[in-house]
C-alpha cells in the first residue's frame, strides 16, 4: 500500500504532523478500523492537543499574567478532549445543559467551567449556579432569569457581562450578542442598582467574542473592557476577570504561494466564464457579473501568518491612547485573562477517514469517487475545505493521473465532499482510503446530521504517535 496527497502540484497542501505521516504508512490498520467501526471514522490524538495548550500556556507564562485557557467545548464533541482538558488544568467553555452537566460530572466546577450558551434555559442557570460555574450574560431576560433562579436557590450566582459594541477604528462593531458597550454603564449603574440584587449576584467579568479574525478589534475589545473596569472599580465593582473569548486563527497550509495562486487562479476562472476548478463552476464565493468579478472567497481563511501564539501576543500587546499595552493593563488592574479557543486548540489533533465505495463518470466525462460517508460529516461554514485530501492506495499507484471529485451519501445534487477538483496519481480502487486531516475543529461534529438514518461517525482517540496498533485506539462514550 502506498499513499499520494492529492494535487500534488499546484495544490493546498496542509501541513501535517508525524502522528498523520505515521498513520499514512499504516493502511493495513485504518482499513482494520474501518472494518471495525464502519465508515467514516474520526481520530483524534490526544498528545497535539496538550501540546496545543502548552504553547499558549508557555506564552501567557511569559508574559507574567494570570490566566485561565477554556477549550470552546462546543468546537468537537469527543469527551476525550474535555478529559484531557482538565487533566490538563484548563478549563472547558461550555454552551448547552447537556455540555455543562458533563463538564461538571467529569470534574467540572467554579475554577476550570464557564457557561456561555447562547440561549440560557433557567435549567442551565440553576445548574450553573448550584456549581458556582460562572455565567456569562447576554440580555436583561437572562439577568432576571439569574436573580430569580439565585433567590429559589439561596445561593448568589457567579456571573460575568458579555459586552458588544466596541468602536474600532471610527466603526462600531455589530454583534447580535451581549449589551453594548455604549449603554453598560447606565444599566449597571442605573437598571442594576435599582433592581437591589445584590443578594443575587457578583458581577465578576466581563466577557466577549469577536466574530471574525481581527487582532486588532481583538486588542481594542479589551482594551475598552479594562476601561470599563477601571470604571466599575470605582464604583466598588471589582472584576476578576476578563474574558476574550475565541477565533484565535489556526493556519492550516503549507505554503502562501499555494493559498495565494490559488485564489488567482479561481478567480481568473470565474473571470473567463471557464472554470474547471470546482465542482459545477462552484465560485466558493466569487461571481462573474456581467463580465465583472464580484463578492470574495467564502470560506475560512486557512492560510493564516499570524496564528495561535502570535495572534494572542497581538491582541495582549495593543495599545491603548496612554500607551499602556492590554497586558500590562491586566496585571495592574489584577484581572485575570481569560480565553477560550476552540478551533486553535485542535489544531493537528483530528483526522477522518473514509473508505472508497464507488467510481463513476458522469456525463461531463467526470470522475465522481463515491465515498461511505456524507456531506455532514466534514462541513464547515465555508463554502469548502480548502486543504489538499491523502489516498491510500491498496494496489501500486500505476497511472493515469486523473481528475476526480469525491462524493458523498446524502441524496443532495450539492453532497460533493470537496468542491475543489483534485488530481489523483490514478484513479482509486474500491475499498482504497481517503483521508482529511485537521478536521478536529468544526469540521467533524458541528453540522453533522442523521439524515437517511445514517450512524454518526466513530470518534477514536490515541495517545500514542506511531506504531499504532488497534488496541491503541479508544472509542468515545459521548
Ligand atoms: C465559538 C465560541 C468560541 C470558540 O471559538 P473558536 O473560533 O473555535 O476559537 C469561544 N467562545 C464563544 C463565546 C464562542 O461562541
Amino acid at each position: 500500500m502506498e499513499y499520494s496527497k492529492g494535487n500534488i502540484e499546484s495544490g493546498l497542501t496542509p501541513i501535517t504532523s508525524p502522528w498523520m505521516d505515521n498513520l499514512f504508512n499504516q493502511g493495513a490498520l485504518l482499513t482494520d478500523l474501518l472494518e471495525k467501526y464502519g465508515s467514516p471514522i474520526n481520530i483524534h490524538q490526544l498528545q497535539s492537543f496538550s501540546t496545543n495548550i502548552s504553547i499558549f500556556r508557555e506564552a501567557l507564562d511569559n508574559l507574567d499574567l494570570s490566566y485561565q485557557i477554556y477549550y470552546a467545548r462546543k468546537a468537537n464533541k469527543c469527551t476525550s478532549l474535555v478529559k484531557r482538558a482538565f487533566h490538563d488544568k484548563i478549563g472547558v467553555d461550555t454552551a448547552s445543559f447537556k455540555e455543562l452537566r458533563q463538564c461538571i460530572k467529569l470534574g467540572g466546577n467554579s475554577e476550570n467551567v464557564v457557561l456561555t450558551s447562547a440561549i440560557k434555559t433557567s435549567d442551565q442557570i440553576e445548574l450553573a449556579i448550584e456549581h458556582q460555574i460562572p455565567i456569562i450574560l447576554d440580555n436583561w431576560d437572562e439577568i432576571l432569569l439569574t436573580i430569580k433562579t439565585a433567590r429559589k436557590l439561596g445561593k448568589k450566582a457567579n456571573i460575568g457581562l458579555r459586552i458588544s459594541g466596541f468602536s474600532v477604528a471610527g466603526e462600531k462593531l455589530y454583534s447580535r450578542f451581549g449589551f453594548d458597550i455604549d449603554s453598560i454603564r447606565d444599566l449597571i449603574f442605573k437598571d442594576l442598582k435599582e433592581l437591589e440584587a445584590e443578594d443575587a449576584f457578583d458581577i465578576n467579568g466581563l466577557h466577549f467574542h469577536l466574530d471574525g479574525y481581527s487582532t486588532s478589534q481583538r486588542g481594542k475589545a479589551l482594551s475598552d473592557s479594562l476601561e470599563l473596569a477601571e470604571d466599575l472599580s470605582q464604583q466598588d465593582i471589582h472584576i476578576k476577570f476578563i474574558d476574550i473569548g475565541g477565533g484565535i486563527t489556526m493556519n492550516y497550509l503549507k505554503d502562501e504561494d499555494e493559498w495565494n495562486s490559488f485564489q488567482h487562479k479561481l478567480k481568473d476562472a470565474v473571470l473567463q466564464n471557464n472554470n474547471t476548478e470546482t465542482f459545477n463552476n462552484n465560485g466558493l464565493g466569487f461571481e462573474n457579473i456581467d463580465g465583472v468579478l464580484k463578492g470574495k472567497l467564502n470560506t475560512y481563511p486557512f492560510f493564516n501568518k499570524v496564528n495561535g501564539v502570535t495572534f494572542l501576543e497581538e491582541v495582549l500587546h495593543f495599545k491603548n491612547e496612554a500607551n499602556l499595552s492590554n497586558a500590562s493593563r491586566l496585571k495592574s488592574q489584577n484581572i485575570q485573562f481569560r480565553m477560550e479557543p476552540g478551533r486553535s486548540l485542535l489544531n493537528q489533533v483530528g483526522m477522518t477517514v473514509a473508505k472508497v465505495v464507488h467510481r463513476k463518470r458522469d456525463a461531463k466525462g467526470q470522475w465522481l469517487v463515491g465515498l461511505d460517508m456524507n456531506m455532514s460529516q466534514m462541513m464547515s461554514s465555508s463554502a469548502d475545505f480548502l486543504l489538499d485530501p491523502f489516498v491510500i492506495f491498496k494496489e501500486e499507484a500505476s497511472g493515469p493521473e486523473v481528475d476526480v471529485f469525491f462524493t458523498g451519501a446524502y441524496c443532495l445534487e450539492r453532497d460533493v465532499l470537496l468542491k475543489r477538483k483534485i488530481t489523483l496519481p490514478n484513479l482509486p480502487a474500491i475499498d482504497d482510503i481517503v483521508i482529511f486531516v485537521n478536521t478536529a475543529g468544526y469540521m467533524m461534529h458541528f453540522f453533522e446530521t442523521e439524515a437517511h438514518l445514517f450512524d454518526l461517525s466513530t470518534n477514536l482517540s490515541t495517545s500514542k504517535d506511531s506504531s499504532l496498533n488497534l488496541v491503541d485506539f479508544e472509542e468515545d462514550a459521548m
